[in-house]
């Protein structure tokens, strides 16, 4: 049997969004279930945009859920560098045998004449297509134009007729018609390889058996089938999943609250609770609980059961299984998540942490993630800040009430057990 190996390739120019995280947690817990690798590759040819910052930023995210990777960029691995940027060499050496089968070829077209061919084809309100300018030069014609230091890209010849099936294991047979596409950059003029090239030769080389993606990438697919059949290789399987939506079902964004793992982290959910949640959003196991161990999920993890429909968010189910796993975590580590605020408020220091997690074990079922914790827990530091408006003319007002306090007050100053008895 083929051995499984799959991929999360994060482009390194943002936070860790949750749809990459659910797609690096499909990935991971597909591995797992086969007995595969899992593999982190960072998509960084997108110079401009790519940064350190959002790399570290990513691997952090991804470690804090609780993944781990058989290979990748920091533990490194045999098909590796796990690195788009310094795998140049690699994708030099692909086009330049496209380029000497006659497979791809030189294009020296310059912006103007490109807007030019857009606007003739929205003129016969046809789609834009490459019109194949350069494809007929000469050998010589496109030496002298390198001669001259032009800087070209590299396109790929692309047959028109026909269609383009993509088998999908979520989707089904998705087909696409070859009219659509053009010949397409596969390098651009500084020769970097675009996104299309550069992943078909990443997961060939590095013998990707299984490609678990977002949606968004499924309209790539033909290009890149393209790609694997102008190299004579046979492409993985696909599977395309599908894109979370908001409530409303529109497209899920800064508004609708923390979309980023490090902004869940910084909120207080709990990594348990985030992957339980992401794995359900698209997945649907079946069963009575919605409660997923690890350890299970990766055992009853199939591709089948991912859904085709989009997913759709809700923070209140996840907000219920975060509340879920703060109320059975061990209580030492709930109160290490929330010691540091603590002690800058002054409520937990060197005499009181038995008290101080005594409060913490008490409220923490009620809440919904560790930062409500400490203002669920305010009543056992400071004393009363206000009174309830009503509750004070109800009970406070009467002439009596005073002294009723106060001999209540005189009691319990000297009551000696204060248990609930
Ligand atoms: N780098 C791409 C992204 O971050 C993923 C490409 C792929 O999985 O093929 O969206």
């Amino acid at each position: 049997m083929e051995q499984v190996r799959v991929r999360f390739a994060p482009s390194p120019t943002g936070t860790l969004h949750i749809g990459g995280a659910r797609t690096a947690l499909f990935n991971w817990l597909y591995a797992r279930n086969r007995g595969g690798r899992f593999i982190l590759r960072l998509e960084d040819t997108d110079w401009g945009r790519s940064s350190e910052d959002a790399a570290a930023g990513i691997i952090e995210g991804l470690r804090w859920l609780g993944l781990d990777w058989d290979e990748g960029p920091d533990i490194g691995g045999d098909w590796g560098p796990y690195r788009q940027s310094q795998r140049l060499d690699i994708y030099r050496q692909y086009l330049q045998q496209l380029l000497e089968e006659g497979k791809a070829y030189y294009c020296f077209c310059t912006p103007e004449e490109l807007q030019e061919q857009r606007t003739r084809a929205q003129e016969q309100k046809a789609n834009y297509r490459y019109e194949k300018t350069c494809s007929s030069l000469t050998q010589a014609q496109v030496k002298q134009f390198l001669d001259q230091g032009a800087k070209p890209v590299v396109r790929l010849k692309v047959d028109p007729a026909g269609k383009t099936v993509v088998p999908d294991l979520i989707r089904g047979h998705v087909e696409f018609d070859n009219g659509l596409l053009d010949d397409f950059i596969i390098a651009k003029s500084d020769g970097w390889p675009t996104y299309n090239f550069a992943v078909v030769v990443d997961d060939h080389t590095m013998e990707i058996s299984h490609v678990i993606r977002a949606e968004e990438h499924l309209s790539n697919t033909p290009k890149q089938l393209q790609v694997y059949a102008s190299l004579d290789w046979s492409p993985p399987q696909f599977a395309h999943v599908s894109m979370i939506l908001a409530p409303d079902r529109s497209k899920l964004s800064k508004r609708h609250g923390a979309t980023s793992v490090q902004e869940f982290r910084d909120q207080g959910y709990l990594p348990e609770a985030v992957v339980n949640y992401l794995a359900l959003l698209g997945w649907s196991p079946g069963g009575e609980s919605d409660i997923f161990p690890w350890a299970e999920m990766a055992s009853r993890f199939s591709l089948d059961q991912v859904n085709r429909a989009p997913a759709v968010y809700d923070l209140q189910k996840l907000n219920w299984m975060n509340g879920y796993y703060i109320s059975v975590a061990e209580l030492e580590r709930i109160v290490a998540l929330v010691s540091t605020e603590a002690r800058r408020r002054g409520w937990l220091r060197d005499d009181n942490p038995a008290y101080f997690a005594a409060a913490v074990d008490l409220v923490r079922s009620r809440a919904k993630t560790t930062t409500e914790i400490l203002d669920l827990a305010e009543y056992f530091f400071l004393p009363p800040q206000i009174y309830e408006e009503k509750g004070i003319h109800k009970y406070f007002s009467a002439p009596e009430a005073l002294d009723r306090l106060r001999a209540v007050d005189a009691v319990l100053e000297h009551a000696g057990s204060f248990d609930p008895a």
